[in-house]
């Protein structure tokens, strides 16, 4: 039987995803894979959100996506559209690219990694024991991991044979979504009515169009046809414009679900696999890529042993209420698109609301992903929040804060004295990196923060310690996140307690007692 550290059922964006984090931490990683290779009928999802767009950046990956989308102010409550341009980051925008596109650019990436694609082949379910799991798969036979990830999109087989629940709302309403021809000149513009919305829209090669039409009620589980858009369309429309040659046509409705647990044993989801809901406001395929570098080097840490399984809960604990919050943002967004004369009152009341300043950040930052907060308890601002990639000046040269995360290691940024800090018991895993930095530290939706002395930043961007002065806390942080020190290298105590071990710096002093540096 082949094994592998880590199988993951399901290609698709978050599945893609989470192979490349575990391959750039030296992860062996396979992907099982249904289709037969990354080409996806039909465009799909539209685009990436400001954060998706961000972590896509940490990885020195972002520019290939910009290459071939179009960024644009698209996030909107209501019928507002909710600028983020003074937001701070390098990309205070979405990104229109088709989902089709994304995979493509995804799949040409990690082919460059040591990434096992088993192509046209599909897990079946799986038994996990005490060291590892089997996969089974269609061909009758199986693989052997130590861990499974589910990222096989909202029907998840894994979830269900985890017997993980799911629970949530059921549809209310379902759209057609389809790649035509016309014989007619498709109306500009998005319609909206008492069902919902409708729109079509020339795609780039000038001759497909993309179809999306509100049914008029809840439509069957069975794949539609060309005759059931036909009449979606002149239900709407009065007329069908000619639809011939389709390339696609699929259903989707506003079921909105939510994986009650993300793990079971050594089984996890990522993904639609853990979250489904209306794609009003375009979330799914940024919150699916995210769950991904959440997850990633944690399953990293877990599977190399330097961290222990417990580390695996986190996973849960931050990504379960981000998804949460996204839901409620698209069933309110999905009603808002419902143009009865009620409905419409609401919309208005609540498009003025919006385009005021403090409910267009708040509301700005919860699509872009911007505003995501992890708790990691109380203190500085930024703990928790995603790291800014700052312009730093180092020994070696200018340099971003992204640029240090490409490897998706651990970064412990030092700005205050150049080597003031000693992280020697982590040198193998954490970067120390001494760097001034002199502009403002703002966060999108916050504002100006204080400047920190050092930032102990995880390998998917997001703060795991502040120091403010002092290496406060520095030492459990390390520990929790990272593992525990290595033993027997100068400055740890042998055999201490993980949890107080001193590392040659002075969590109390406001001057560090050690200059030993690790490796940049
Ligand atoms: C019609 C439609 C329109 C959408 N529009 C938007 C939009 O505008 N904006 C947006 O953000 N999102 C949109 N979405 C949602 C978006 O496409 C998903 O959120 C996104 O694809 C989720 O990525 P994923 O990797 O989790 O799952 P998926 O993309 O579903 O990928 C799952 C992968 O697993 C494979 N697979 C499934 N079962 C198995 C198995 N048993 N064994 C092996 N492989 C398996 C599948 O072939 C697939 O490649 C839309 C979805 C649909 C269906």
């Amino acid at each position: 039987m082949t094994e592998h550290a880590v199988v993951i059922a399901g290609g698709g964006p978050a599945g893609m995803m989470l192979a490349a984090e575990l391959a750039l931490a030296k992860v062996d990683v396979a992907i099982v894979e249904r289709r037969p290779d990354h080409v996806l009928a039909g465009s799909r999802a539209g685009g990436l959100h400001s954060r998706a767009i961000e972590v896509l950046d940490q990885r020195g990956v972002a520019d290939r996506f910009l290459a071939e989308g179009q960024v644009a102010q698209v996030a909107r409550f209501a019928s507002t559209v909710l600028d983020m341009s003074d937001f701070p980051t390098r990309h205070p925008y979405s990104l229109g690219i088709w989902q089709n596109q994304i995979e493509q650019i995804m799949a040409t990436w990690i082919a460059a990694l040591p990434v096992r694609i088993h192509y046209a082949r599909e897990v079946t379910g799986f038994a996990q024991d005490d060291t590892g799991v089997d996969v089974g798969l269609t061909d009758g036979q199986s693989l052997r991991a130590q861990y499974l990830v589910g990222c096989d999109g909202g029907r998840s087989v894994i979830r269900r044979a985890a017997g993980i629940e799911f629970p949530g709302w059921d549809p209310t309403r379902s759209n057609l979504i389809a790649e035509v021809e016309l014989t007619e000149e498709p109306p500009q513009g998005i319609r909206h009515d008492a069902v919902g919305v409708h729109g079509l829209h020339r795609m780039e090669d000038g001759r497909t169009v993309r179809v999306v039409v509100t049914e008029q009620q809840l439509g069957p589980s069975s794949e539609p046809t060309l005759r059931d858009l036909s009449e979606a369309l002149i239900t709407v429309y009065g007329t069908d414009f000619g639809i011939h040659n389709p390339t696609w046509i699929s259903r989707f409705t506003d079921m909105t679900r939510q994986a009650a647990a993300y793990r079971a044993g050594r089984v996890l989801l990522a993904g639609d696999a853990a979250h489904v809901h209306y794609p009003a406001g375009g979330q799914g395929l940024s919150l699916g890529v995210q769950d991904a570098v959440n997850l990633g080097w944690k399953l990293a840490q877990v599977v190399t042993r330097t961290s222990p399984e417990s580390l695996l809960d986190t996973y849960q604990g931050e990504r379960h209420p981000v998804a949460v919050r996204a839901l409620q943002y698209t069933m309110a967004q999905g009603v808002l698109q419902r143009h009865d004369e009620r409905i419409k009152a609401l919309v208005d009341t609540v498009s003025e609301l919006a385009s005021m300043d403090e409910p267009r950040k708040r509301l700005a930052g919860l699509i872009s992903g911007l505003d995501i907060h992890y708790d990691l308890g109380d203190g500085h601002p930024l703990l928790g929040r995603r790291m800014p990639d700052l312009d730093l000046v180092t020994a070696d040269g200018p340099l971003r804060v992204f640029d240090l995360l490409h490897g998706a290691k651990p970064v412990l940024l030092n700005l205050g004295e150049p080597g003031g800090v000693d992280i020697t018991p982590w040198a193998d895993r954490v970067q120390l990196i001494d760097a001034e930095y002199v502009g403002p530290w703002e966060l999108p939706v916050l504002g100006a923060v204080s400047a920190p002395t050092a930032v102990l930043i995880r390998p998917d961007g997001y703060v795991a310690w502040v120091g403010e002065g002092t290496h406060l806390g520095l030492t459990d942080a390390l520990t929790t996140w990272f593992g525990p020190p290595t033993a027997g290298v100068a400055g740890t105590p042998q055999g201490g307690e993980l949890g107080s071990a001193k590392v040659g710096l002075d969590e109390h002093s406001e001057a560090p007692s050690a200059t030993v540096r690790g490796p940049a």
